[in-house]
């Protein structure tokens, strides 16, 4: 008898059951938790599927679930997958929804970003160093797919390090000094939870809000602040950095510099230096000085958040 019956379910991005590899495995019942039910109102099918031993359920990106643990000795088993695609996804989708209802980031994506990206450039770096020597290789190194595919992604990511890079910058005549705390991993937003990868506004008088013995800063994520949330003072933030700007710049121009040098010349998609692209993106210039306080805030808010959702909001 076969007590580990090999099935998979697969749903689409409407959790619409496209494939079932066995029949009868799964009882099918609309889903009555909590966090479904928070889902936006529109006709999406919602489906239960009651796992078995054995039984393997693909999830797509985007797809809200959750597990429950039924019965009193269960457990889950996930295998979480991390490519280019699902990182454009997490930063432009799943992290600006998760900041709306404060859902803990636990994958660090913006870090990762800058991590594979640096990874990436080492490889490509490399492979081109091979195909110069020449020789049997060089061609099938060229041609192979797996380069094709590490160069690919290496565009999209830098992509992505673009627009992190933009959302973060400070407008050309500002004056602020951020202080430097050399990037640990570690930061987190205490309003939305998001981790932080680079800039953000740090109270120094709210710290420690939520117990004494506790020693927690109270860090505010640029995204959250732009959104109009604070900490409680709403005065004594100052600037914070993780990574030195001009460290960031220089490995902006060296890996747009790597991606002409894949294309072999400049295309429409090439990349241009951060001060055109932020020129480029016009209005969507994030952060302005007061200059009344000198107290960074909030302009074009709408163009920057990212949420999508209030740059429809209409206009009274
Ligand atoms: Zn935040
Ligand atoms: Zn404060
Ligand atoms: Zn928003």
């Amino acid at each position: 008898m076969n007590h580990f019956p090999p099935s998979a379910v697969y749903m689409d991005h409407r959790l619409n059951l496209i494939l079932r590899l066995k029949e009868d495995v799964f009882v099918l019942v609309l889903s009555s938790s909590p966090k479904c039910r928070a889902l936006p109102p529109k006709k999406v099918p919602r489906s239960t599927p009651k796992l078995r031993p054995g039984d393997f359920i693909l999830i797509p990106p985007l797809a809200p679930h959750q597990v429950w643990n039924r019965g009193t000795r269960t457990m889950k088993i996930a295998w979480n997958r991390t490519t280019a695609e699902t990182l454009e996804m997490a930063i432009n989708k799943a992290l600006p929804n998760s900041r709306i209802v404060c859902r803990n980031e636990q994958y660090k994506n913006k870090a990762i970003v800058y991590y594979t990206l640096q990874k990436y450039s080492s490889l490509l770096k490399s492979t081109r160093a091979q195909v110069e020597m020449g020789g049997d290789n060089a061609e099938s190194i060229q041609r192979s797919i797996k380069v094709r595919q590490v160069q690919k992604d290496f565009k999209k990511l830098f992509d992505l390090y673009k627009s992190i890079l933009l959302s973060e910058m400070f407008a050309p005549d500002s004056r602020e000094h951020p202080e430097l705390l050399p990037y640990d991993n570690n930061v987190t937003c205490t309003y939305c939870r998001c981790n932080i990868f680079n800039r953000f506004l740090s109270c120094k008088s709210c710290k420690n809000l939520f117990s004494s013995e506790i020693e927690e800063p109270y860090d505010v994520c640029m995204e959250c602040y732009c959104m109009g949330r604070s900490c409680g003072c709403q005065s004594g933030h100052t600037w914070v950095e993780q990574w030195k700007w001009k460290d960031l710049i220089h490995k902006y121009d060296d890996w747009r510099a790597q991606i002409i040098d894949i294309d072999g010349h400049m295309t429409d998609k090439t990349p241009l230096p951060l001060q055109e692209e932020r020129r480029y993106r016009g209005t969507k210039v994030p952060w302005k000085e007061d200059s009344s306080s000198g107290v960074p805030r909030a302009a074009a808010v709408e163009a920057f958040c990212g949420c999508q959702e209030s740059t429809t909001r209409e206009q009274s």
